[in-house]
């Protein structure tokens, strides 16, 4: 098989696991858990974490206080300051090429709302050996976190916790 198929074999392959990994997060929204997947993309890789907001905020119903509005942002604003949250080597040269999170309430279930953050990073992927992940010091809501990784040469999926920090890649 040429380059060029394989390649395209793979995007193919990559865009179906994103499409289980998105309808598995909505039926199997379990407070206390999130999931990250991690997708390599040519000389790029984004991380995608989606939580229950519970676990972020203790609540998943609209705000109806300031207070409330104002966890959600400080939750929000948390996940942008992706430097203390994701710990990449420096040997991977890793720079940020952009970044969201957003508060979602669940349309389809009445008081579940979710957390989305997603990250792209440019990296000299070959050194990048290990994602080391701080959420769990700033949200200890977040007790699991199942995480995908998916790039060209490594699948792997992984159980993460506040013992077990880091994704070993390499
Ligand atoms: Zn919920």
């Amino acid at each position: 098989m040429s380059s060029q198929r394989l390649l395209l074999l793979f995007t193919l392959v990559l865009a179906l696991l994103l499409k289980i990994g998105v309808s598995n997060a909505q039926e199997s929204h379990e407070h206390g858990h999130a999931t990250l997947n991690v997708v390599a993309d040519g000389d790029q890789f984004f991380i995608k974490l989606e939580s229950p907001a519970v676990n972020l905020v203790g609540f998943e119903h609209e705000p109806e206080s300031d207070d409330q509005q104002a966890a959600i942002d400080k939750s929000t604003a948390r996940l942008l300051d992706y430097r203390s949250l994701i710990n990449l080597p420096e040997k991977a040269h890793c720079q940020i090429v952009d970044k969201s999170a957003n508060w979602i309430l669940d349309p389809e279930h009445d008081n579940h709302a979710e957390f989305h953050a997603s990250y792209r990073f440019k990296c000299n992927l070959t050194n990048l050996d290990s994602i080391g992940l701080k959420l769990f010091d700033y949200f200890p809501g977040i007790e699991e976190i199942d995480a995908q990784i998916l790039f060209p040469d490594i699948q792997l999926a992984v159980e993460l916790d506040a013992q077990n920090k880091s994704i070993q890649l390499r």
